[in-house]
């Protein structure tokens, strides 16, 4: 997969270099191309902002340097990526969503500072490419950097082969299957007590009939007290009787 990311802080993305990202990077599996707007601009300082028409408080980010660049980027490859917009006025980033995402061969994330980039720009490109514009949430933030971390690191752990274990991601909470609508419940590693806390006798059992009903239940009561909201819009049907004991 082939990732642009187009920012006036390139050097907010090094954390792509590290861990799950960085690796799969280094095997080849990613392909990420980080560029600097400002590369795209032909004055003295670069600007890349200016005062939003109507008046206000705040910038807006012009846009002569976006189209520069995302003309020169769309023609650096074969085929049309998907534009990944970072706003918070977007449609929510959800799993289903990074599941979409990962199943395209090419995506370009347009991460923004300021009050946002000029409308035009969205426009343009919308009439060329399937452009989605993404919330990590519904919270303010500087700019679309960190967004981007967050939405590519859910994209790339999905990739085929980037996760040492597959099935990993398969049990995630979110994930679609048997455990989809539920979050994930409590897990536990060695040793079995700690600070004379024990873990359930149920995962020492070797059942796993009762281990599978046990974790299903935990997910079942984790996302009762935390996201009850995911139960009430979940189709009844996914969920069995001993779940409405619960
Ligand atoms: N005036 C904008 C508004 O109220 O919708 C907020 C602009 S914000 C200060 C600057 C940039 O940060 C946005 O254009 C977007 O790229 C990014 N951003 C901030 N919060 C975000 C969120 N929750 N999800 C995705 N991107 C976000």
């Amino acid at each position: 997969m082939r990732l642009d990311i187009v920012t006036i802080f390139p050097e907010y993305l090094e954390p792509l270099n590290v861990s799950l990202v960085g690796k799969a990077r280094a095997r080849g599996q990613l392909d990420v191309r980080i560029h600097d707007l400002r590369e795209w601009t032909h004055d003295k300082h670069h600007t890349v902002d200016d005062t939003p028409y109507g008046g206000g408080p705040g910038m807006v980010m012009k846009p002569e340097p976006w189209g520069e660049a995302l003309d020169e980027i769309l023609a650096s490859g074969d085929g049309r990526p998907v534009m990944v917009v970072p706003t918070p006025s977007g449609a929510p980033f959800t799993q289903q969503l990074a599941v979409e995402l990962s199943e395209a061969p090419w995506l370009v994330f347009t991460p923004a500072r300021y009050e946002g980039i000029d409308r035009r720009v969205i426009e343009e490109y919308g009439d060329r490419l399937d452009v989605r514009e993404v919330s990590i949430g519904d919270y303010v933030l500087a700019g679309g950097e960190a967004p981007v971390l967050v939405m590519v690191e859910a994209i790339a752990r999905l990739l085929p082969g980037v996760l040492g274990n597959a099935a990993s991601h398969q049990d995630d909470s979110f994930a679609p299957g048997a455990m989809a609508d539920l979050l994930e419940g409590p897990v536990y590693t060695k040793p079995p007590e700690w600070r004379g806390r024990t873990i359930p006798e149920v995962l020492l059992s070797g059942h796993h009939g009762k281990i599978a009903r046990w974790r299903r239940d935990e997910a079942f009561r984790r996302t009762d007290r935390n996201r009850p909201d995911l139960i009430e819009r979940a189709d009844p049907a996914a969920f069995d009787k001993k779940d409405r004991e619960i």
